[in-house]
């Protein structure tokens, strides 16, 4: 059984004038202990996914439809209770930016013993300073007590990252969300950071989504791709085949725009801005940007097909005389 499977799930948010339609019929799943990618420009609609997962939108967002099943179970329509429970124990979240996960005015301590006691009701306060401790240390902090006896401001970035991360822990019983985990750190300790995760989610058993725009990280930690664009899973692929023969015009662009020590030339970025999710364009999202564009393109919203037993894609260069998948890119 697949840990968990989102399907067919619509998001928008609203402001006092206008509706954003930004996740448009999002299905994906994720099996116990794999780790998936996830890649496309900043306003794809990564963040709202991970964020409907486990239900923490920011008030003008609203899940329109879909599913968000959990061992089996719909999230969207199981009690209060039971959602918190997946948030306590089941499900963790490393969030962008490791200043504003952190509260300014509480010590680390303070702050990963209320997570903890979230997670672990029941334990006494010394059962839980221990396991702070043996949290600060697995993400490799030096001195744990120091650490826990800190304010967020008395640690560096990376410092702060790490704690993020064992934060996250506390709560990832099975499975962890890394919204781009490296954001914000300098470049000499991005990679130790995500040596780390991919260490710590190995050897706990976990699974794991990764959102990165980094895509040689996506390519090195994960099993399995999607491509997202404009509010749509366009692509879905095992890693080595995504990134050696991808196929969407869109995740082809991506990977040829990445820069590259060998070339002498910069990447140009792909033509174009991802559309107003106001009024997004009608047919594929894309076609204003994509160079294989025809008039199909413009007017009808490619369904996915299955090219290969593993392998699935949303777009009108592959549909003819394959069936739709239902659901989108990953439906069996
Ligand atoms: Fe390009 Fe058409 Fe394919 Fe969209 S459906 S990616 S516009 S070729």
């Amino acid at each position: 059984m697949n840990l968990l499977e989102v399907r067919d799930l619509y998001v928008k948010y609203r402001s006092y004038w206008y509706t954003y339609h930004v996740l448009d019929g999002i299905t994906l799943r994720v099996s116990p202990r794999e780790k998936v990618g996830l890649i496309g420009e900043s306003g794809a609609g990564k963040t709202t996914l991970l964020k409907s997962i486990l239900q923490i939108l920011p008030p003008q967002g609203r899940i329109v439809r879909g599913e968000v099943l959990w061992k089996g179970v719909d999230l969207l329509k199981a009690d209060k209770g039971y959602v918190m429970n997946v948030r306590r124990k089941g499900i963790g979240m490393i969030f962008q930016d490791p200043l504003s996960a952190l509260n300014p005015v509480f010590k680390i301590k303070d702050q990963l013993l209320e997570v903890l006691r979230y997670s672990y009701d029941g334990y006494s306060k010394s059962e839980l300073l221990s396991l702070a401790e043996e949290l600060i240390r697995s993400v490799l902090l030096p001195d744990p007590a120091r650490v826990l006896e800190s304010y967020p401001f008395q640690l560096s970035g990376g410092m702060r990252q790490r704690v993020v991360i064992a934060m996250a822990l506390a709560s990832a019983g099975d499975l962890l969300l890394a919204d781009e985990p490296t954001t914000n750190l300098d470049v000499t300790i991005q990679d130790q950071i995500l040596r780390l995760i991919d260490r710590l989610v190995i050897e706990r058993g976990l699974s794991m989504i990764l959102v990165s725009h980094a895509l040689g990280v996506v390519a090195k930690m994960t099993h399995r791709v999607y491509t997202m664009y404009a509010g749509n899973i366009v692509e879905e692929a095992p890693t080595p085949k995504l990134f050696n023969e991808p196929l969407h015009p869109y995740t082809k662009l991506l990977i040829e725009n990445v820069p590259r020590i060998s070339s002498r030339r910069l990447g140009e970025g792909i033509k174009g801005n991802p559309p107003d999710y106001r009024y997004p364009p009608p047919g594929c999202r894309f076609h204003p940007r994509c160079p294989y564009a025809v008039d199909i393109c413009k007017k009808v919203k490619p369904f996915c097909v299955k090219v290969s037993r593993d392998r699935r894609v949303a777009c009108h260069m592959y549909s003819e005389g394959l069936e739709k998948v239902d659901g989108d890119v990953n439906a069996n």
